[in-house]
């Protein structure tokens, strides 16, 4: 190898991570994308959406999709995706269900059996990392027939594990309250407070981790976004860097706080529920890096964020 002269620059530092991701003259990105009020709204599918997703597939982005709910089942997903013709499947679905099962199983010592306040999808994702499920339901029964022993009605379990839960009771509440007391792991899949549907607003999983916070007298870990855990574990998921990857999502509240916590950038699409308006009223490191009203616009930010990753 020549030596350097003394005339020649330095050679600039590289970055390995970033320059294996480059492919041609293009930087594949690492998108992570929101599901509801962007990809669809509802069963409707946002036009355009999944498009762009597919074409940013095909030309070697990663595409995850993150979403807070922990109601279903990865395999729920990828079956409504697809048939809205965006790039899909099974590992590339990271639920707040999904990211909570990855953290309990990489807890050093795992957890190996929760009690479970929360839906068949939250169960599904608990047993498929090899978890053992104690369901609220049926404490809340041995509850009701052993003379309010909350804690002979759980038995032994590592952590309690709470999603949204749409049979949540009293009983319920009282067996998961005295599992936190008595020092199992508190973990919720979020902590979003309410759950809009097309008649109005549900409560949300938050709603019921309240109720259990309350009671127990103790505080969850919480997965889902405005935190940082979900955006880490599905980046960690594929292998990629979160402080390198792009949230696109819909919410002020959620989506764009947990990219500013994971350092990543992000966009915000104005076809689900915050507005153009309210980005103006957020400190600079709070708002988004793009903001894109319809697909056509999407597609433009990702090129720009593409075009800014290659100068970089
Ligand atoms: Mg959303």
């Amino acid at each position: 190898m020549a030596g350097r002269t003394a005339s020649e620059p330095a050679p600039r530092p590289v970055r390995i991570s970033r320059v294996l991701r480059l492919s041609g003259s293009i930087a594949s990105m690492l998108l992570l994308v929101d599901l509801d009020g962007v990809v669809y709204r509802g069963t409707e599918p946002v036009p355009g959406v999944a498009a762009v997703l597919a074409a940013r597939a095909a030309a070697g982005d990663d595409v995850v999709y993150v979403t807070n709910n922990s109601m279903w089942y990865r395999a729920d997903y990828v079956a409504r995706l697809a048939g809205m013709g965006a790039p899909v499947s099974p590992d590339r679905i990271v639920s707040s269900a999904r990211a909570t099962a990855l953290y309990l199983r990489d807890l050093e010592p795992p957890v190996k059996c929760a009690l479970v306040v929360g839906g068949a999808g939250l169960v599904h994702e608990l047993n498929d990392v090899g978890i053992e499920v104690v369901l609220s339901g049926d404490a809340a029964e041995r509850w009701k027939a052993n003379g309010r022993d909350a804690a002979a009605a759980v038995g032994q379990v590592d952590a309690v594990v709470v999603g949204l839960d749409l049979d949540f009771t009293y009983a319920r509440l009282a067996c998961a309250a005295e599992a936190v007391r008595a020092g199992a792991r508190f973990v919720a899949t979020n902590r979003d407070p309410v759950y809009p549907l097309e008649k109005g607003l549900m409560p949300g999983a938050g709603s019921v981790v309240a109720a259990i916070e309350t009671a127990s007298g103790h505080a969850p870990i919480s997965i889902g976004k405005p935190g940082p855990l979900l955006l880490q574990i599905a980046a960690h998921a594929v292998g990629g860097d979160v402080a390198a990857a792009v949230m696109i999502g819909d919410s002020l509240v959620t989506d764009v706080p947990a990219a500013v916590a994971v350092g990543a950038r992000s966009v915000l699409m104005l076809t689900g529920i915050s507005k153009r308006e309210q980005v103006a009223s957020l400190a600079v490191r709070d708002q988004p890096t793009e903001i894109a009203a319809d697909a056509v616009e999407l597609a433009a930010a990702l090129d720009r964020l593409a075009r800014a990753d290659v100068r970089a």
